[in-house]
């Protein structure tokens, strides 16, 4: 009965496919044709990247797939 979420809570984001804890890791940014080096909270599961909203809603228009592993 009780969610889950708990507003306010920025620490340690879930994926919500895995359900693991996302950890900080190195992506790439696409964004007007170059691409960036950013730290970003990445699922280590899925691979999905947490996109902070004033990320994806101001700066980065654009956001294309991540940069592999290297
Ligand atoms: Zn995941």
């Amino acid at each position: 009965m009780t969610p889950l979420e708990k507003p306010g809570e920025t620490a340690a984001k879930l994926c919500l496919k895995c359900n693991l804890p996302l950890a900080m890791a190195k992506v790439g940014i696409s964004y007007l044709g170059n691409t960036f080096p950013v730290d970003l909270p990445k699922c280590p599961g899925c691979g999905l990247v947490y996109i902070p909203e004033d990320l994806a809603l101001g700066k980065m228009a654009e956001v294309e797939k991540l940069l592999e592993d290297k």
